[in-house]
């Protein structure tokens, strides 16, 4: 799949991507992604991408014409998705990240100054996406986590077969605790079940864990709908104090 990135500040991206799982997709070419200047799609001669607000605020506003322009130009065709970054959007989450992995194409809109003329909101993109409930000065790392988050759903993206599935929020909690070496670190011991070399067993043991945490840290994620019959024998194993009752 490709993703384009659309901003005034290309350069904030020539890290970003430079390393981990996003590197190895783009060597491998499962993953595209294009970062444009706004500025290129301007038509004056100071490149103007802003403007002042209708109605007499302070600050800028990123002007329709070069956003309108450059999301033409870049679009491949009528089923790509174009969605702005804004803190009105809908929140990123595991489901929207796994639908965004599915189109051939996502072309992502990033903000500045006061945000973004409402013309590009109405009737250019097709929704508007938050990364949480705070307001960044633009929307380039918004536009990052979101590429970062939606590549890992892409098939042949992550390494091992299986394991965006057993993340945190894939299996509708949060993930179970890891361990490595050293066996005994400061006295500090790794839960002995984990050589017992009985896989249903340790199977069973970070179930449980998960629910824990699930419970303690998000307990807004365990729903009817997400809880097995075994599920809710293993929380009948925990006791009532580590459920925060
Ligand atoms: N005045 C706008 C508001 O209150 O809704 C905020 C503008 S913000 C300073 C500038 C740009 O940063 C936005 O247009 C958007 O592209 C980006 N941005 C800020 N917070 C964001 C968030 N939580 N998620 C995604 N993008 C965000």
């Amino acid at each position: 799949m490709r993703f384009d990135i659309i901003t005034i500040f290309p350069e904030m991206f020539a890290s970003v991507f430079s390393g981990g799982v996003v590197k190895r997709a783009l060597e491998r070419e499962t993953v595209r992604i294009a970062v444009h200047d706004l500025r290129d799609f301007t038509e004056d001669k100071h490149r103007q991408v802003d403007d002042r607000p209708y109605g007499g605020l302070e600050g800028m506003v990123l002007k329709p014409e070069p956003i309108f322009r450059a999301v033409e130009a870049v679009r491949e065709d009528a089923a790509s998705r174009v969605y702005l970054l804004s803190p009105q959007g809908r929140p990123l989450d595991t489901a929207l990240a796994r639908e965004l992995a599915s189109y051939a194409q996502v072309i992502l809109i990033c903000g500045r100054y006061e945000g973004v003329d409402e013309r590009v909101v109405e009737h250019l993109a097709d929704g508007e996406i938050s990364i949480g409930d705070y307001v960044l000065s633009g929307g380039e790392l918004a536009a990052a986590v979101v590429v970062d988050a939606a590549a890992r759903f892409v098939p042949g993206v992550v390494g091992k077969e299986g394991s965006v599935e057993n993340d945190s929020f894939a299996g509708g909690i949060l993930d179970f605790p890891q361990y490595t070496r050293p066996r005994e670190f400061r006295g500090l011991k790794v839960p002995q079940v984990l050589f017992s070399g009985d896989h249903k067993k340790i199977e069973r043991w970070r179930r449980k864990k998960a629910l824990e945490k699930t419970i303690r840290q998000r307990p807004d994620l365990v729903t009817h709908k997400t809880l097995t019959p075994e599920d809710r024998r293993l929380l009948e194993e925990i006791p009532n104090e580590r459920k925060g009752e």
